[in-house]
């Protein structure tokens, strides 16, 4: 029997982004505090603010969640709503599109509920407008009416909480960011924080899965709670086709590599790039765009998608003249340090 991944031809496998074979992930969120594996220093600040907002009665200051995608902040500011004991809308920045769409979000809140803004950085600035009274005095000023005529009249609002969230809180304008009383950022997690994520996702999946199995998707999935539960899935079908069904190292190993995931999670783009910047550039530095050029790839996924794991496992540094890879990346190539001359391309699956 052979098993097509026909994903691969979207988006890659490796990306954090979601698409639409996450789906399952929603019933794999995590609803309480204790049971959002890892971010210790984001979840104890948390913990604290929470539980004082409680004691005070008073809807939690409005909380910036920034980092990498697929990292959990969706679910973050689902257990924060679950916390408070409140509801909360999701919407996203491109969502909003008129001042309208923010008025009829914000007036339908509940007093303490949490309004959350995905992408808040694409927010687009009329939008942005509205948001600085509703967040400080929590109120919007609608016009009615219009030419000469037109008024502008105060609508109070419920006092509720904004949770906001973006992969690149450097877009974020002064303003809006400044109206933040918390932020927390979210880092890549450890293997051994995946591996919980793993274990506890084939739990509710009912699937079985032995420690060495959930390691090894662990130390596969790029720091990423998306991308070990995407590789859990896939692994799930090869275990099947193996044998019993339960996901083993072997079946982990297997699932992976035919993926084209190698042992430390890089795809065949992470190779391309990092042998491309030693081949073509003595090992850089390398602008981005040219990079891109180079292997044919947007400079944008290059940037988002696989650099922050390439550069979290020290393969990868941003210099102010390009990027240049550094002599683990070499190393777990299999390549030569002789500035690109004498260049051998290994098989390193
Ligand atoms: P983001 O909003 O940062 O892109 P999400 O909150 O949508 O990320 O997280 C992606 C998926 O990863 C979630 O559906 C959930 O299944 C899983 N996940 C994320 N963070 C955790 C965590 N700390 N513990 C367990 N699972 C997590």
């Amino acid at each position: 029997m052979s098993i097509e991944f026909s994903e691969q031809l979207d988006s890659p496998i490796i990306s954090p982004v979601y698409a639409p074979q996450d789906a399952g992930e929603i019933g794999l969120r995590p609803r309480l505090l204790s049971d959002y594996t890892g971010q210790e220093k984001a979840k104890g600040n948390l913990s604290v603010y929470i539980e004082a907002a409680r004691l005070r009665n008073e809807p939690l200051d409005h909380t910036l969640l920034y980092g990498p995608p697929g990292l959990g902040k969706t679910t973050l500011a689902g257990v924060i709503a679950n916390e408070m004991g409140v509801n909360i809308r999701i919407t996203s920045g491109p969502a909003i599109e008129k001042p309208g769409d923010l008025a009829a979000l914000l007036t339908n809140l509940n007093p303490g509920d949490i309004l959350f803004i995905d992408e808040i950085h694409r927010l687009n600035r009329v939008v942005e407008e509205i948001l600085y009274p509703a967040m400080e005095d929590f109120a919007i000023d609608i016009i009615v009416g219009k030419g000469p005529s037109a008024n502008s009249i105060r609508l109070d609002l419920p006092k509720f909480t904004l949770v906001g969230a973006t992969t690149r809180a450097g877009q974020l304008s002064a303003p809006l960011r400044d109206r933040f009383g918390v932020s927390l950022r979210l880092e890549l997690y450890t293997p051994e924080e995946l591996a919980r994520i793993v274990t506890r996702s084939a739990t509710i999946l009912g699937m079985e899965i032995d420690p060495a199995g959930a390691m090894e998707i662990a130390s596969r999935s790029r720091g990423t709670p998306r991308i070990a539960n995407r590789f859990l899935r896939r692994v799930r079908d090869f275990a099947q086709i193996m044998g019993n069904g339960v996901i083993t190292k072997e079946a982990a190993d297997l699932a992976l590599s035919r993926l084209e995931v190698d042992r430390l999670g890089l795809d065949a783009i992470d190779r391309r790039m990092l042998t491309a910047i030693i081949q073509n550039y003595g090992g850089g530095p390398v602008g981005l765009e040219t990079l891109a050029a180079t292997i044919g790839e947007e400079a944008i996924t290059l940037e988002d998608v696989y650099e922050p794991y390439l550069m979290q496992l020290g393969f990868l540094t941003r210099t102010p003249r390009g990027r240049c890879v550094t002599t683990l990346a070499y190393n777990h190539l299999n390549l030569p340090i002789d500035g690109g001359n004498g260049w051998i391309q290994q098989e390193i699956l």
